[in-house]
């Protein structure tokens, strides 16, 4: 089966290449313009690499040239990032799905993709279900929101098979810190191998519902190779809640030592609890069986340390 990830150098698109082709997929092609992916994400893996923009049609074509189906993932991600430049976020996440979209319409690619639980933004209903209303905060929500409801109107309109996940906060290996717009697992695990206090927004007791890289792409896997579809987004998450200071607490356990913690100011457009209802994607993957957040997080300690080994290669 020919399936093309966009976004597959990132954190996602990486683990999702290795388990699609695990999971038999023949041709797996990615396309990428490495503005926050990396080459050596996929170093070891035998797959077409397209260098290109989502926004440039050529590129696009050309890497979706017999594609049956399209993971789409490619965005530029993060919050904090879109309230920096909401208009480069709106292009690459909002305009990029559009053209993303004309090209799975041409090849009658299904398409499965990538939005997110930011989109529930201030409506405080938790558990998160489908059909809450949309809430959104940040310009990087609002972009999401346009991510799924341009593919549910191809599906309408076009008969184009599709299938928007809201990811909520997924993490584990690939997934890097350093940089200014890290994720909070990686930045927690990577201040915590280096010895140096960890950074909490705020008071720690926000929530969120933790997912574990793998689960996510064993679904996205599924759902591209057997055209699973629906009519609405789907949660991608199963209904956990998890604060950050709990995550720092199994972080202590894991790493058999206490850890210190740096608060400081709450970060704008963040939301403060978030826990998805799984309802609907039990419906869709009934297989799938989770990854515990101490699993997880065991295992993306053990690649983050693999990650700063001397002569690691990575
Ligand atoms: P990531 O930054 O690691 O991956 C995004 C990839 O898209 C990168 O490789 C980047 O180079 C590529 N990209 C960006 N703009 C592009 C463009 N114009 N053309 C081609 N490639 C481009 O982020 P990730 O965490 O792997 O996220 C993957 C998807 O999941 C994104 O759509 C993101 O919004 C969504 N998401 C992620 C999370 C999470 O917790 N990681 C949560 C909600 C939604």
């Amino acid at each position: 089966m020919t399936i093309l990830v966009t976004g597959g150098a990132g954190f996602i698109g990486c683990n999702l290449v290795r388990r699609l082709q695990s999971d038999g997929a023949d041709d797996v092609r990615i396309l990428d313009n490495f503005s926050t992916g990396f080459e050596e994400n996929l170093s070891g893996v035998d797959v077409e690499i397209h260098r290109g923009s989502i926004l440039d049609e050529e590129a696009l074509a050309r890497a979706a040239k017999g594609a049956e189906a399209i993971v789409h993932l490619a965005a530029r991600p993060s919050v904090p990032r879109s309230i920096a430049d909401p208009m480069a976020s709106h292009q690459a996440n909002a305009t990029g799905t559009l053209m993303v979209l004309e090209a799975a319409r041409r090849e009658e690619a299904h398409v499965v993709l990538a939005s997110s639980s930011s989109v529930y933004g201030a409506n405080p209903t938790l558990p998160k279900n489908e059909d809450l209303r949309p809430m959104p905060v940040s310009p990087y929500a609002v972009s999401k929101l346009a991510t799924e409801a341009y593919a549910l109107s191809y599906q309408s309109v076009y008969g184009l098979t599709v299938l928007p996940f809201r990811f909520f906060n997924v993490y584990g290996p690939w997934q890097r810190a350093g940089h200014a717009y890290a994720a909070v697992v990686p930045q927690f695990v990577s201040q915590a191998l280096a010895g140096l206090p960890l950074t909490v927004h705020g008071d720690g007791e926000q929530s969120r519902d933790f997912t574990f890289v793998d689960t996510v792409t064993e679904t996205l896997s599924l759902a591209a190779r057997e055209r699973i579809s629906s009519p609405d987004p789907v949660n991608l998450a199963f209904g956990t809640r998890h604060t950050l200071l709990d995550v720092i607490s199994r972080l202590e356990t894991i790493l058999g030592t206490p850890l210190t913690v740096e608060h400081v100011e709450p970060r704008a457009g963040d939301v403060r609890h978030s826990q998805a209802d799984q309802s609907r994607l039990r419906e869709l993957v009934a297989s799938v069986t989770p990854v515990d957040l101490d699993t997880g997080l065991a295992g993306t300690v053990e690649w983050m340390k693999r990650l700063n080994a001397p002569n690691s290669g990575r």
